[in-house]
């Protein structure tokens, strides 16, 4: 956008991976926000520690336990931002939180398919919820957002490319569901003036990943970064990959 201010922003499952990355970026950026809420779900695990680490060096970082799954959590990360802003808007929210696990069409079982559901689905719908009052003081269509970390497996049209390689099944159910969660709130949220969109964000190098992955960490949220900064209406309700580009659902 040609000017997608970020003030404040929130990232869920920061301490690793995708969502750590967009921590160290926002901090190395022209105009570092004021307000970086990096949340985990245990801020304390070792996991966490080159987060906590950012954040001790860093005061605008500011390191949240929230566990997406957990509407308990969830309340108790919106009274603690609360706090931080004041009564200022949060400008973007990023659910990145999300699991896969290695299953097949034979071997999916309605455990994990609820387990994986819950957590790429139904905790990205209970942040965005419990947030939605802080997103939408933002005055003005256009001026908050939210960013859905998606993946191109749960692209319907695209499933006979990819399905023998990524069977994953309740994962691409999940995130065909997160797109649709994403729509929806695009169309729900319009007269608020928050965009939604979904990003895949490539096939990345992280515990999810897997080494093979051709992507850095740095690389993929150095492109989502470039989309977020200027992040407009017309692309809310849209699913993109890293150059912006529409992806089918
Ligand atoms: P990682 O496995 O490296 O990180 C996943 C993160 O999600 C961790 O911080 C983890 O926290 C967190 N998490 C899991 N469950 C919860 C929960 N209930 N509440 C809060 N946090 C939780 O994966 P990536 O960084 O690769 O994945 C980030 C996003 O990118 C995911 O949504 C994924 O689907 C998406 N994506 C990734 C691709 C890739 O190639 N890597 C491709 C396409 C999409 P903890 O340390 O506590 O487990």
């Amino acid at each position: 956008m040609a000017g997608f201010k970020v003030r404040s922003v929130l990232v869920t499952g920061s301490n690793r991976g995708i969502g750590l990355e967009f921590i160290h970026q926002f901090l190395k950026s022209p105009n570092p926000p004021e307000k970086i809420f990096a949340t985990c779900r245990d801020p304390e695990s070792p996991q966490s520690q080159e987060l906590k680490n950012l954040s001790t060096k860093n005061p605008n970082v500011i390191v949240i336990p929230l566990d997406t799954t957990e509407l308990a959590s969830v309340n108790a990360s919106v009274k603690e931002v609360e706090k931080h802003l004041k009564g200022k808007q949060l400008d973007l929210l990023i659910n990145n939180a999300g699991i896969q696990t290695p299953v097949t069409l034979d071997s999916q079982t309605s455990e994990d398919m609820l387990h994986v559901y819950n957590v790429n689905v139904v905790g990205p719908m209970l942040v965005t919820q419990a947030f939605h009052p802080l997103l939408k003081r933002a005055e003005g269509l256009g001026n908050s957002g939210v960013v859905h970390i998606s993946a191109l497996l749960g692209s319907l049209t695209k499933v006979p490319v990819l399905f023998s390689a990524f069977p994953v099944i309740s994962y691409r159910c999940s995130k065909a569901a997160l797109n649709m969660l994403s729509r929806c709130q695009a169309e729900g949220y319009k007269q608020d003036g928050i965009i939604s969109i979904a990003i895949h964000p490539g096939w990345v190098q992280t515990n999810l990943g897997g080494d093979q992955a051709p992507l850095t960490t740095e690389a993929s949220v150095s492109s989502m970064m470039k989309i977020i900064s200027t992040l407009n209406k017309d692309q809310s309700g849209t699913f993109v990959d890293l150059e912006g580009k529409i992806l089918p659902w």
